[in-house]
């Protein structure tokens, strides 16, 4: 007990000592907001806060010159589920997930929290997570005992019986013990929808996801089909804003969600057959599209059973002309990828494909740091690199503008002044 509990302080105290006076310098600096570039770029850093950008390098500052680089705030990711691993063998997966005891699941959990860290991503929304696994990684990242992503965390995602959110769905009967009520994610009422918001909460959810349309995964549902009533999706949501929490809707069909927009739902996640009307309804209402591209990545790697196959090829023919559309009518988009479902770490891929679909560079990064920051209720904190806000700060080589693809071979990460990697550094040494 003592051992371990002298290992925890160093360990700890070698994280915080990493904190102090630093100036990053690189050629470039891209501020996560506007549609250009600065030249060159420099940031004073002073303990977990950005001092300023530009201005004079303060003496006894440690420089940390990155040459011909560009500086980004901190990568963002709306749609995570940091505390499940990528596994192409769709079948055996479910069989050992339930195989694994609760801390080789939170063990696992810590390296995919270090690894999508590492890609550049200093913030995460992880929507939807099983044993308060995702509560108990938030917690631990932010007393420094392991590293890893600033966490919003959702607790269980919230649907009905048999629906996407349903992780019994697919079992006999009483072979998950807990898949019938509020307190394991499955509602079917107003009632129990407002019970199961409150319990999450209770046990420290940070945002509420629900399931309201059926799911690519999920073995025994049609993608598209509507999940929770009207009625339910309303008391869900009204319950999450009274208690200051946002909403996020897994969505495929347009039917479902219509329905979450119309509650009030923060955002659409996938919305992948969404027609022109839900496309129109999320512009009045300002509600997010988080598109999860990236998924396409891991559906091509993965061994599936016929049906899960079959909406798998449907979605990811759809996804990329409802972005168009989704761009087209001024929707506002936040980058989401949905790691688990292709491995955790290839988080930036997600920049590159909402470029193909027509963003522009800029607008793409945008959506991976402001927009997602805003998303995220985190708007003062990060999401841009300004003065006063975290110093969550990624470096990628040359100029983003020119080649997003560059997003995927970051080379330095800071969070909160803690610097995580510098691959120049590493060269020199
Ligand atoms: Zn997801």
């Amino acid at each position: 007990m003592r051992l371990a509990c002298i290992s925890f302080l160093l360990f700890t105290t070698s994280l915080a000592a990493q904190t102090g006076t630093y100036a990053i310098k690189a050629a470039r600096l891209f501020d996560g907001k506007s549609d250009t570039i600065v030249q060159p770029g420099l940031i004073v850093v002073s303990g977990s806060k950005i001092q300023s950008i530009g201005g004079t390098i303060p003496s006894g500052a440690t420089v940390i010159d990155l040459g011909d680089a560009t500086l980004t705030p901190g990568f963002i990711d709306a749609h995570t589920h940091l505390t499940m691993g990528f596994d192409p063998d769709y079948n055996g997966a479910r069989l050992r997930l339930q195989s694994r005891t609760i801390p080789e699941q939170a063990i696992r959990a810590t390296v995919n929290a270090r690894t999508t860290l590492m890609a550049g991503f200093t913030t995460v929304r992880d929507v939807g997570s099983s044993d308060f696994l995702d509560i108990g990684l938030r917690n631990s990242i932010n007393s420094g005992v392991v590293p890893g992503p600033r966490m919003l965390v959702a607790v269980r995602a919230l649907g009905s019986t048999g629906g996407h959110c349903d992780d019994g769905a697919g079992f006999r009967f009483g072979f998950l013990n807990h898949e019938t009520g509020p307190e394991d994610g499955v509602i079917n009422s107003p009632d129990q929808a407002r019970f199961a918001v409150r319990f999450n909460i209770k046990y420290g959810a940070d945002v509420i996801k629900t399931c309201a349309t059926g799911g690519v995964l999920s073995p025994t549902d049609d993608v598209d089909v509507p999940q929770l009533s009207q009625a339910e999706l309303d008391a869900l949501v009204t319950a999450a804003h009274e208690l200051r929490r946002k909403t996020a809707a897994h969505a495929h069909g347009a039917e479902g969600a219509k329905r979450a927009i119309r509650a009030g739902i923060d955002s659409i996640e996938h919305g992948t057959f969404l027609d022109d009307e839900a496309l129109r309804m999320m512009r009045e209402h300002g509600t997010y599209l988080v598109p999860t591209l990236s998924v396409r990545e891991g559906l091509a790697e993965s061994k599936f059973p016929p049906l899960v196959q079959q909406k798998a090829d449907l979605a990811v023919k759809a996804q990329d002309d409802m972005v168009r559309r989704a761009l087209r009518m001024g929707v506002k988009i936040a980058l989401g990828t949905d790691a688990a479902v292709y491995p955790h770490g290839d988080n930036a891929l997600e920049f590159v494909l909402m470029a193909n679909d027509g963003m522009t560079p800029a607008q793409s990064l945008r959506a991976g740091t402001s927009v997602a920051a805003t998303l995220l209720g985190l708007e003062e904190k990060t999401g841009t690199l300004e003065a006063g806000k975290f110093a969550d700060i990624v470096a990628v080589p040359g100029n983003p503008l020119d080649n997003i693809k560059v997003t995927q071979s970051v080379m330095f990460v800071m969070k909160e002044g803690v610097v995580y990697r510098n691959d120049r550094r590493l060269n020199r040494d």
